[in-house]
């Protein structure tokens, strides 16, 4: 037993839960009591979600490479903040993924994403499971000093982009399986906010560096599409445009 632990999780757990269960007890079931088939929920893309970010402004200024600083020195920079972040998006709701309600690592588009191991070898494991390998890997590789140096001089290895990609690409799923199947708790904490911020900056980011294939996050483009490009401002009044007025000056 680990007192200190488990006051504090008793606190957080019960509140979490009994926030979950206020959302859960909004959802009415469909008429004929049928579950709707996976691909019609992303409830993430609703107008009433999507619009919630904590910044707004555009993330494209945020992840340029700044004059004067090195390109290697970015990435490692920014991948090491987002595993940091993305980490600790994951903690809110893990209590709620578990070997029971997720039994594989899901994601949109009917993924399953399967964990390799060093000899190569597929493993079915539990979307705990993975997310616990993509951690441990990425906290192995960004503390490394021989491929995330930060003594001044020391050289970063012919590796480092590869990994960075390797990182990034991880990264992503457990994103996707936030999103997939954990965004209700994620609402019921207050927390799409932050997730969505999160997101749209760390698409932007592997964007700018090509450091996921499309292929990979295709799965979330609808979501990207909304998020990364932010709609412009509507227009002042709904008067029919001049150009529909003035239909005969074209010919
Ligand atoms: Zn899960």
């Amino acid at each position: 037993m680990h007192p200190h632990k488990n006051s504090k999780n008793g606190i957080s757990c019960k509140m979490v839960l009994q926030a979950v269960g206020k959302v859960l007890r909004k959802s009415k079931p469909k008429p004929n009591g049928k579950k709707a088939p996976a691909e019609e929920k992303k409830q993430y893309l609703e107008a009433e979600f999507t619009k919630t970010r904590v910044v707004d402004f555009d993330l494209k200024e945020l992840v340029v490479l700044p004059r004067e600083i090195d390109l290697n020195e970015w990435l490692a920079s920014n991948t090491t903040t987002f595993f940091n972040l993305i980490n600790l998006q994951y903690s809110t709701i893990s209590e709620f993924c578990t070997g029971d309600t997720c039994q594989a690592m899901t994601a949109a588009c009917s993924t399953t994403y399967y964990w390799y191991d060093e000899k190569g070898r597929k493993t079915k494991c539990t979307a705990p499971q993975y997310v616990d390998f993509v951690m441990s890997l990425c906290q192995k590789l960004v503390t490394d000093e021989e491929i995330f140096p930060t003594k001044y001089g020391k050289e970063f290895p012919n590796s480092f982009e590869s990994l960075v990609k390797k990182i990034c690409r991880y990264l992503f799923h457990v994103l996707a399986h936030l999103y997939w199947a954990h965004f209700k708790e994620t609402v019921a904490l207050d927390l799409q906010g932050h997730l969505n911020t999160l997101f749209a900056h760390f698409m932007v980011f592997v964007r700018e560096f090509n450091l996921v294939d499309p292929k990979e996050t295709c799965i979330m483009d609808d979501l990207s599409e909304v998020l990364c490009n932010p709609a412009p401002l509507p227009a002042p009044s709904s008067a029919p445009s001049p150009s529909s007025q003035n239909h005969v000056t074209e010919r």
